[in-house]
Order: structure tokens, then C-alpha cells, then sequence
């Protein structure tokens, strides 16, 4: 057979590649720590992480910590674990904040080479600077043209406390001075000048030139790893480019949005000789792909923290997350026995943009698998690997790969298909006593996981005078286009000989539903036209397995929940009723019970071996959908969730 294609090695990511050759590729993931990841970052630690591999390279894990407000230690330990669930080990793990003496000083040496000054501007004076429609013409304030011996005085200052936050910070000393008349071109220009002058223009058009911020005072100066050290700290752009050299990052891969930002990134390395002007020979060199956008869910942070924490209408809403909140929405039992069961109809929305009136929480925790953060998705039962290969089948290339819920979910169900063993779950059983047969009748059938892969094994399924079978299966009236249970009719039964025909039901007066059913099986029983899923009774084989299922739905209405009304409660009204259903009276064959004890399934890198990672434990309801064990299931206590269903849009 021919060889696998490498993704890395085609198209846009080959063109990174032979821009640089280098033997040492290395590579970095760079997340803020201040959430968790959702499914956009797949696609950045696939990319950064799958380019080093190809190429024989490394990728470290570095954790921009620069700021001090926001970062919080579950956030460090989650992106740890995200990254090795998707199955990759960074060779290190770095901390941008490990670098702030070292940045310190190429801060200073920057002043001293008169490539830095300190401002003491208002936000509203900066702004005025760069011009604008309002603004007329860019400036440069009185400040620009200090000394560096007084700009070095003046930062040293900053740093040893002499002023307060917004007062003053350091600028770097791009281009935001220079003026017209040193790129206007004139008769006396040689083709060589006049080549230099339009590169100058260029470079004093972006706006990410016009001097940035360097330095500045935080107010709220606790940092998770300097304590109280430091009261200045790094901006992104000061940051970013020199931690990069510093961890001899070759391709430093980022989102498009950065793309105009990439002469800032080079200016600053070729200020401080960390890059030579021009060239992408010494130095880390920065490219852009397109952002992963998933339309159907929501991943902004401030908006999954409303639906985990409530809002109150025009009140404040949730924009930073408490440590304490957070750390309880995720470890709690969320997902617990109040849950909505299958017939159970949830409260009733109302329309609800009144100011100051309380919208409740929407889902259960930043892990709720109705989300599209990592965890939630983890916890939902999505292989790993099933992300990383939709991420690289949208293909990675500098255009924004688009795309939907239902596209991933449609991914993942073909990436199941043929990794994942086969069950019979019943989710609403109805008893099913076979009165032909004697009470202690028991046959045990050796059944395939996966009839087409004989490597996945085989399990032993008894076969019984009392079986279950799904409530969905049934109907107490028949139909000519119903072709399963119904009194005097027959249907199979999947993996067992011979067909059923019911001759009587009772109903249960209290709640009017069919309780039982009474059928006989055997050779003379006519064929039916359809085999449907059951599961047998028997204390010998511990067969069934009670346990609950949990059927997740998408939690809006709408396919486009991001143009909702947000900041008027809008979305609670599009709020999907059947977002969660749930069965607490699920039954499953034995069979589980190998399934559990040899999970991963399917077997790839990042999962625990083990339990350890119960949602690696996955396998296919026979006519019911994908599931995986749940993190909260203990021992006896079995909850599954759905993973995907079986087709799209089979309600179940
Ligand atoms: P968000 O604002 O969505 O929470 P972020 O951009 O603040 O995310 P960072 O922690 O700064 O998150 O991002 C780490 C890396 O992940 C960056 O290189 C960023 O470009 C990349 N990234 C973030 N979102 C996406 C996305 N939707 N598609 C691809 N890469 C992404
Ligand atoms: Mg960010
Ligand atoms: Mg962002």
C-alpha cells in the first residue's frame, strides 16, 4: 500500500517549511492561562505541534503569563492536560513570566540604543497620536525626542514604583514619527532610494508600527509566579517575538489576525539583533494560517461564563471568572439526578430582556459536553484523534477554515464507525417475557464487538425467557408501516435465532404506560421484517447493567447563536428545551463490562490507559447511537453520554 500522506508536508504547510529548511525545527503552543481551551485550539496545538513532528522537530508549551490579573493555576494544569489528551508532549514547558529579568534588560538595552521612550501620555492623548479622522494627522508627543540617558532614568523609575498605573509606560520607537516628506518621492530618487522610500511608507502606514507599548504599571501587580516583584510588566508585542528567540523557535506559527502585526514582530528582534533586517536566516520567523471558526455553539469565554454562571439582565455580567467559581464548576457533579428524565418537559422559557431579571444557568459546568471547550468535548466522549483529523481535513492554510457543528459531529460518527465496539442498549426498557420458554431457559450466543473486525473480539450474550426491549420498539396499536412489536405481530431479534411475536401487553394505570409484554419465540413464530436491539435478564452473567444515558442535543435553537442577543438576555429564549435528555433507566448488555476493562477505545495516544479516562470508554448502541462512560460514573453507578447518534438528526 502507498504511503500515508503526511498533511504537514502538502500545501501551505510544506510552503512554511521550504521557506525555512532547517534541520532543528522547533515550534511552540502559546496559550494565555486565563481559560480553558475550546475546540479552535485544537487546530493551534495540531498545527504547532504536528509541524514540529513531521519535520523531526520539537514544540514546547509556553504559557504567556504576562499578565498578572488574569491567570489562575487550574487553568496552567488544564492546558497541560488538553495538550497530551490530543497526544502530544511538548519538549518544554515554558513560562513567558521565567523570562521577565531577561526581558527587563533588552527593555533597558532597547533605550539605550534610542529605540525606546518613556511616555507619560493619557489612553486618550495616545490615541489622539495616531491620527484618525477625528485626530487629523499623526504626532509624536514632547517625549519622543528625550535623551536615552533620560528615558533609561525614567524607566528605571517605572520600575522602582515613582509613578502609578496609567501615568507612564515605555513605547518602542517605531515609526510613528516619521513623516512624509522621508518617503515622498522625488525626481531626483534612483530606482534603489525610490525602492526604500515605498518600503518605509509601508512601513509607517501600519498602524502596528505607530509605537506600541512596551511596559506598563498593573495596578493589580499580584502575579501567579513573581508575587509581588514586579509592577511593570511586558506587553504581547514586547513579549511574544523575544520569548520566541529565546527558545529558538524556527517557524513561529500564529493566527491571521497577527499577520499585520508581523513587521512589529521582526522590528523588534532586528532592534535588538536577535534577527538580521530582511531575512529570515537568523531568528524565529512568524507565519499566519487561518483561525478555526465553528458556527452552532459559542466560544467566546465571557459568553460560555454566562451560561455556566447565570447573568442578571444589564447587570454585571460575568467578564473575569473567580478562581474559587470556576475550579467548583468544574469539579463538581454537575450532571446529577435532578436532570430532566425522557418524558419530562423543561421549563418553560419566556421571553426575557427585561432589565435586572435573573437568567439562570444554562449548562453544568465548563465541562457540560453541550459545550465546545476541550473538556467539555473530552468529557463528551470525542476521541482525540477523531478532532485532530477534522481539524487537518479542513485543511490548514492561511484562509479561515469555517465551519459547523453538525460538519464535526458528522466527522466524528465516520471516525467511530470503524473503531469502536457494538453494544445493545436499551435506553427506555419495557419487559418482554418469552412464555414458551421454560423459566430457567438460557442460551449464550457468542457475538462479535464489530462483526467486520474480528480483532476487537468476541462476548457472550444471554439469552432469556425475560428480556428488555426499547419502548421506541414497541406499539400497542399496530400500523402496516410499523414493521416491530405490536400484538399478534413479530420481529427479530439481533443475534438471537429465532423472531417474536407478541400475544398480550398490561399497562400500568398510574402513568397509562406498557409495562410488560408478553411474547413467544421460536422456529414456528413467522419472520418479522425488521431485528431489533434487546438485552437479556441474568443474575449469572450480571446481565442487564443498569445505567443512565444522557443525550445531548445543541444547546440553541438557532444555528447561529453568536448573532443572539447577548447582552440582553436574548439567548435564553433560543435556549434549546431538549438540549439534555435524559434515560435513568437505561440497560445494557454485558458485554460493557470487557469494554470497560480494555478501554481505550479506540486505541490512540494521549488517552489513559485503563479507566483512568472514562470517556475513552466508548462503544456503539447497536440502532441507539455512540456513548462513552462518564466521569462521574463510580463502580456500580454506570451514567453514559452520547456521543454522536447514529445518522443525523435521529432525534435519540
Ligand atoms: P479566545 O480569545 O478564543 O479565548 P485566545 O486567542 O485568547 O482565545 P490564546 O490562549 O491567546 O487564546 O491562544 C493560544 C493560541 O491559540 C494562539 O496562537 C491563538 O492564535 C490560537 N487560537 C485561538 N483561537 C483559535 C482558533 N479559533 N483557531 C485557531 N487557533 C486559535
Ligand atoms: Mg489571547
Ligand atoms: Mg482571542
Amino acid at each position: 500500500p502507498a504511503e500515508p500522506v503526511d498533511p504537514f508536508k502538502q500545501g501551505w504547510l510544506k510552503g512554511v517549511y521550504s521557506e525555512k529548511p532547517v534541520k532543528d525545527v522547533h515550534t511552540r503552543f502559546p496559550p494565555e492561562p486565563n481559560g480553558y481551551l475550546h475546540i479552535g485550539h485544537a487546530k493551534a496545538i495540531t498545527v504547532n505541534f504536528g509541524f514540529a513532528r513531521s519535520y523531526g522537530g520539537s514544540c514546547n508549551l509556553r504559557f504567556d503569563d504576562t499578565n498578572p490579573a488574569k491567570e489562575e493555576e487550574q487553568f496552567f494544569t488544564s492546558i497541560k492536560d488538553m495538550v497530551s489528551w490530543l497526544g502530544f508532549e511538548p519538549a518544554k514547558i515554558t513560562y513567558s513570566s521565567d523570562e521577565f529579568d531577561q526581558l527587563y534588560d533588552l527593555a533597558e538595552e532597547l533605550t539605550k540604543r534610542g529605540k525606546a521612550y518613556m511616555c507619560f501620555c493619557s489612553a486618550a492623548e495616545v490615541k489622539k497620536g495616531r491620527g484618525g479622522p477625528e485626530h487629523g494627522p499623526r504626532s509624536v508627543c514632547k517625549d519622543w525626542s528625550k535623551s536615552p540617558e533620560q528615558n533609561l532614568e525614567e524607566f528605571r523609575a517605572m520600575k522602582e514604583g515613582k509613578y502609578e498605573a496609567g501615568e507612564a509606560h515605555l513605547r518602542m520607537k517605531q515609526y510613528l514619527g516619521t513623516k512624509p516628506e522621508q518617503y515622498e518621492i522625488v525626481e531626483s530618487d534612483t530606482p534603489e532610494s525610490k525602492k526604500e522610500k515605498m518600503k518605509l511608507k509601508t512601513l509607517a502606514d501600519n498602524p502596528a508600527l505607530w509605537d506600541c507599548a512596551a511596559y506598563r504599571i498593573k495596578k493589580e501587580n499580584y502575579h501567579h509566579r513573581t508575587g509581588h516583584k514586579w509592577r511593570i510588566y511586558p506587553t504581547y508585542e514586547f513579549t511574544h517575538c523575544l520569548c520566541d528567540s529565546f527558545e529558538d523557535i524556527t517557524h513561529s506559527l500564529c493566527t491571521v489576525e497577527f499577520e499585520t502585526l508581523r513587521p512589529a514582530y521582526n522590528w523588534l528582534l532586528e532592534a535588538l539583533d536577535h534577527k538580521l533586517p530582511n531575512s529570515d536566516e537568523k531568528g524565529p520567523m512568524q507565519r499566519e494560517y487561518g483561525r478555526l471558526n465553528v458556527e452552532g455553539t459559542i466560544l467566546s469565554k465571557r459568553r460560555i461564563a454566562m451560561l455556566v454562571e447565570g447573568t442578571t439582565v444589564g447587570g454585571n455580567q460575568p467578564a473575569t471568572q473567580n478562581a474559587d467559581d470556576l475550579a467548583d464548576d468544574v469539579e463538581a457533579v454537575h450532571l446529577e439526578e435532578d436532570g430532566p428524565d425522557a418524558e419530562s418537559v423543561a421549563p418553560a422559557l419566556t421571553t426575557s430582556s427585561a432589565v435586572g431579571l435573573k437568567i439562570p444557568p444554562i449548562v453544568q459546568g465548563w465541562d457540560d459536553p453541550r459545550l465546545f471547550t476541550l473538556v467539555a468535548l473530552r468529557r463528551r466522549g470525542v476521541p482525540p484523534g477523531a478532532l485532530k483529523k477534522f481539524v487537518l481535513d479542513l485543511g490548514v492554510t492561511k484562509a479561515n477554515a469555517n465551519t459547523m457543528t453538525h460538519a464535526l459531529d458528522s466527522s466524528i460518527r465516520t471516525y467511530l464507525e470503524r473503531t469502536v465496539p457494538r453494544l445493545m442498549l436499551v435506553l427506555d426498557p419495557i419487559k418482554v417475557t418469552l412464555t414458551n420458554l421454560p423459566d430457567d431457559f438460557l442460551e449464550e450466543r457468542e457475538v462479535p464487538f464489530d462483526p467486520k473486525d474480528k480483532e476487537k473480539g468476541v462476548h457472550k450474550l444471554p439469552f432469556t425467557k425475560v428480556i428488555y426491549i426499547d419502548r421506541d420498539d414497541f406499539r400497542e396499536v399496530d400500523d402496516p408501516d410499523f414493521f416491530r412489536l405490536a400484538p399478534g405481530k413479530s420481529v427479530g431479534l439481533l443475534h438471537a435465532e429465532f423472531p417474536i411475536r407478541c400475544t398480550s401487553f398490561t399497562k400500568d394505570p398510574a402513568t397509562g404506560k406498557v409495562s410488560a409484554i408478553e411474547a413467544e419465540y421460536g422456529k414456528d413464530v413467522p419472520a418479522g421484517k425488521a431485528r431489533i436491539h434487546w438485552v437479556g435478564e441474568s443474575v449469572a452473567h450480571n446481565s442487564p447493567i443498569k445505567a443512565e444515558a444522557r443525550i445531548f442535543n445543541s444547546l440553541f435553537k438557532t444555528l447561529k447563536p453568536n448573532e443572539l442577543d447577548w447582552k440582553n438576555g436574548g439567548y435564553y429564549d433560543d435556549v434549546n428545551p431538549q438540549s439534555l435528555i435524559t434515560y435513568p433507566n437505561a440497560m445494557l448488555e454485558c458485554g460493557f463490562e470487557y469494554i470497560r476493562e480494555n478501554a481505550p477505545w479506540p486505541k490512540e495516544e494521549g488517552e489513559a490507559k485503563g479507566t483512568a479516562d472514562k470517556s475513552s470508554v466508548r462503544f456503539q448502541g447497536l440502532r441507539t447511537a455512540f456513548f462513552c462512560l462518564d466521569k462521574n460514573s463510580e463502580g456500580d453507578k454506570v451514567i453514559l453520554n452520547r456521543i454522536v447518534s447514529l445518522k443525523e438528526d435521529t432525534g435519540k
